[in-house]
Formats: structure tokens, C-alpha cells, sequence
């Protein structure tokens, strides 16, 4: 019989197919930059290696013992005996990884082990783990919000709260960095109807400056939004329990704010992300949200080093205080020195170090890394108004010789680097 397909004649002479456009020459020009950066005789920045860890506070890069001021390791939790041997017990009796979704067969006994920890941590309700910290704000904010409703941002925002925004279907409208005001203006314009989730940062991480939550959520509760809050950097620092920048505040989970997101890859000293509520249907989140759905859960070691991590955190006064002590020494240090630092006062545990251009940030961070101090370039588009930065976050193990040591080195680069006189 004759099919539709045989019907279909072969033209006598085959159509030429034009050359295949190269989809990877959109890197040209990044590439072009980074040879002629790496050509001017300086290291890649983005390319360091830690050979061997030694300790919270240190690691051997290409043989040198260095001071490490560059890992969001705010608790020096990554070296805990108890947090090491719950990952090494873990490891032991559940295997090295769970093969599947939280959904299926990827939930064992330390998953809801790590989500009862953060639950007393945060005195919750709810808590839900994700694989990582930008899972956690993917999956939130897009499932949270969606078509005809709003998600509002400051503008400023870390790149997983933009992509949560991105990859959902809800209306995006920014605001002025930390502006109370155009916060308020711009919801004056939004039709009431809707619903509408105000994603807010406790601490912004590129230049440590701190947000005015208070006033903040009394704007977004009078124009009848629910507000998020991630709080990757404050997590066992700021608050009373640790709790974050909203606690700090004298806010409270369940009538100011509604979601707090959080992870584990800075002061729990882990891997992973999660998300906090008091709201009774919160539970729903876990059965709609694909970052969380569509991928395999953490390995039982992680959440068992996370549990034991959080729950420590609980009661960690010493090391917060330790922590504050640091953050403020090396903040007056390098402000007497003369660098242009992020914020005015010392308002978190990153001290950002503002420089000129990418020329003198690569100089300079080189002079440190041979010196043996190892900080975090930080540039355009992840840095706000196209500035350069060497980013320090402070550690609560390190001890007052490393922060001396810290300004000594930052005062001989800065001169060499022509940044400070
Ligand atoms: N939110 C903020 C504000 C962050 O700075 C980061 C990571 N730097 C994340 C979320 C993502 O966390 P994770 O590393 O766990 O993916």
C-alpha cells in the first residue's frame, strides 16, 4: 500500500543546509577579556584551588598556608568534631547519596532530622529543605506567585531571588535599593486585588549593608502583601536565637513576615537551602514547588551534618560574640587605613573594600593572595552600580593575630595597588 511517507518524493537534488551559526561566539568577548587580563601576568581570580583545608580559617593555594577571609564560613561550623562525625555516622549507615526527589525515594530519616532542627531553630511550624540556597528562592518565589500576581524586589537582589522571579509567571516590580519610600510609592500603584509577595534581604551580601526591615514590612503589611525574607547571611548572628536580621528587628515569623529563606552553605558550614513558615498551608509549597520536586535530595551525611550544625548554633554565644569582635576590628582597621569600605559602620560580617576599577581590584587581591590572605573579588553584574570589590567575610574562629595580620597585608597592598596612601 502506498503511505503518506513514500508519496512524499526526495527532491533530486538535496537542499543545502547553511553552516550552523557557533552558538558559543557569544563568549567572545569574554573570553577576549579574561586572556588579556590573565596576559597583563596576574592569577585568575575565579580559578583558585584550596589544595588542603587546615582549619575554618586556613587552606594551602598553590602550596602557601593562606588565611582564608573569603568563604561565608561566618561559625567556623566546617570543622566541628560533632557536625564531622554526624556526617561520617551518616555516611556510614545510609550510603554515600539518595538517588531521587524528596518526592520519591530521596527522603531519609536525617532530611526530617535537619527539618525539625530548623523548625526549633526558627520556632516554626514549617521547614522545608532544598538542595541548595538558590533552589530554595527558585522555587519559592515562583511557586509562591503566580500568573496575575505580583512579586515585588529590591533591586539589589541576589541573583536566585531574579531567577525565582524569572522562571515564574508573576508580574516583577523592583524598588530603589533599601528605599522604604519608593517601596511604598510603587505599591501605591499596584492594582489591590491581587496578591502580592515583597522578597526582601536581611544582610545584601555584596557590600554587607543591612536592610530596614521594620519599616520595610509595615508597608508591605499596609498595602496587604506577604513578605519573604532571605536570610543567608545573619543566619546565627544577628536576633537573639540567631534567627536573622527580622529578629534583630523585633519582627516575628507568622505576623510580620511569612517566609524566611535560608542556607546551609555559609554558617551551617554545609550544603543546601531551605524555607521557613508559621502559615498552616505551608505544606502545599513542598507538594507544587518543581526546584524541590524535580531533583534529587541532599545526601544523608549533608542533612546529618546540618542537623547537628543548626541545633548547635542554638546556643553558639560565644562564637557570635567572637564573630561581632572581628567583624568590628577589621572594619576600624581597614577604615583607618583609608579604604572606601561598603558600609559606614560595621553593620554585618562582610567588609566589602571598594576599589577603582577591575585593574586595581586584580592587582591588589594578587598582593594579598602572595602575601598569603585569600579575600573574594567581586564585579559587575554582581556587584550594585558597577563597582569592583575585595569582599571579606569574617569568621568567628579566626583569631586577633589573623585580623592583625588581616590589616597589616591589606595596608601593604592597598599602598601597592595605589588604593590608599
Ligand atoms: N541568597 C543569598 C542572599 C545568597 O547570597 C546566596 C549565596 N551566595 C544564596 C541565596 C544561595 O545560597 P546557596 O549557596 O545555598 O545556593
Amino acid at each position: 500500500t502506498e503511505t503518506g511517507l513514500q508519496s512524499e518524493k526526495l527532491p533530486a537534488e538535496p537542499v543545502a543546509a547553511p553552516p550552523a551559526r557557533d552558538l558559543f561566539a557569544k563568549f567572545d568577548p569574554l573570553l577576549a577579556e579574561r586572556t588579556a587580563l590573565m596576559s597583563s601576568g596576574v592569577r585568575d581570580p575565579f580559578g583558585i584551588v584550596m589544595e588542603e583545608v587546615t582549619s575554618p580559617t586556613t587552606a594551602v593555594i598553590r602550596g602557601q598556608e593562606t588565611i582564608l577571609l573569603g568563604t561565608y564560613n561566618y561559625m567556623g561550623m566546617t570543622f566541628d568534631p560533632d557536625v564531622i562525625a554526624a556526617g561520617t555516622r551518616a555516611l556510614e549507615r545510609f550510603g554515600s547519596g539518595t538517588n531521587g526527589s524528596r518526592m520519591l525515594n530521596g527522603t531519609f530519616r536525617d532530611h526530617v532530622e535537619a527539618e525539625d532542627a530548623l523548625k526549633e531553630f526558627y520556632g516554626a511550624s514549617g521547614a522545608i529543605v532544598f538542595s541548595t540556597g538558590y533552589q530554595a528562592n527558585l522555587g519559592t518565589i515562583s511557586t509562591m506567585a503566580g500568573r496575575g500576581e505580583y512579586v515585588i524586589l529590591d533591586a539589589d537582589s541576589h541573583a536566585s531571588i531574579y531567577d525565582g522571579c524569572k522562571m515564574g509567571d508573576a508580574e516583577i516590580v523592583r524598588f530603589r535599593h533599601n528605599s522604604v519610600e519608593d517601596l511604598d510609592k510603587r505599591l501605591g500603584r499596584l492594582p489591590k486585588e491581587p496578591g502580592k509577595l515583597v522578597v526582601l534581604e536581611g544582610v545584601y551580601s555584596m557590600l554587607g549593608d543591612i536592610a530596614p526591615l521594620r519599616e520595610m514590612v509595615q508597608v508591605a503589611k499596609k498595602h496587604g502583601c506577604m513578605v519573604l525574607v532571605d536570610e543567608a547571611h545573619s543566619m546565627g548572628f544577628f536576633g537573639e536565637h540567631g534567627r536573622g536580621v527580622y529578629e534583630a528587628q523585633g519582627l516575628v515569623l507568622g505576623e510580620d513576615v511569612d517566609l524566611v529563606i535560608g542556607t546551609f552553605s555559609k554558617s551551617v558550614g554545609t550544603v543546601g537551602g531551605f524555607c521557613i513558615s508559621n502559615h498552616p498551608k505551608f505544606e502545599g509549597l513542598r507538594f507544587s514547588c518543581r526546584p524541590y520536586i524535580f531533583t534529587a535530595s541532599l545526601p544523608p551525611s549533608v542533612v546529618a551534618t546540618a542537623a547537628t550544625s543548626v541545633r548547635k548554633l542554638m546556643t553558639a554565644h560565644d562564637k557570635r560574640a567572637r564573630l561581632w569582635d572581628n567583624a568590628r576590628r577589621l572594619h576600624a582597621g581597614l577604615k583607618g587605613l583609608g579604604f572606601a569600605l561598603g558600609t559606614e559602620t560595621c553593620d554585618s560580617a562582610i567588609v566589602a573594600v571598594i576599589l577603582q576599577d577591575q585593574a586595581q581590584a586584580v592587582v591588589m587581591w594578587q598582593a594579598l593572595l602572595e602575601a598569603g590572605l585569600y579575600v573574594n573579588v567581586a564585579r559587575p553584574p554582581a556587584t550594585p552600580s558597577g563597582t569592583f570589590l575585595l569582599r571579606c567575610s569574617i569568621c568567628a574562629e579566626h583569631t586577633s593575630e589573623q585580623i592583625e595580620q588581616v590589616i597589616t597585608m591589606f595596608a601593604a597592598a592597598g599602598r601597592l595597588a595605589g588604593a590608599t596612601k
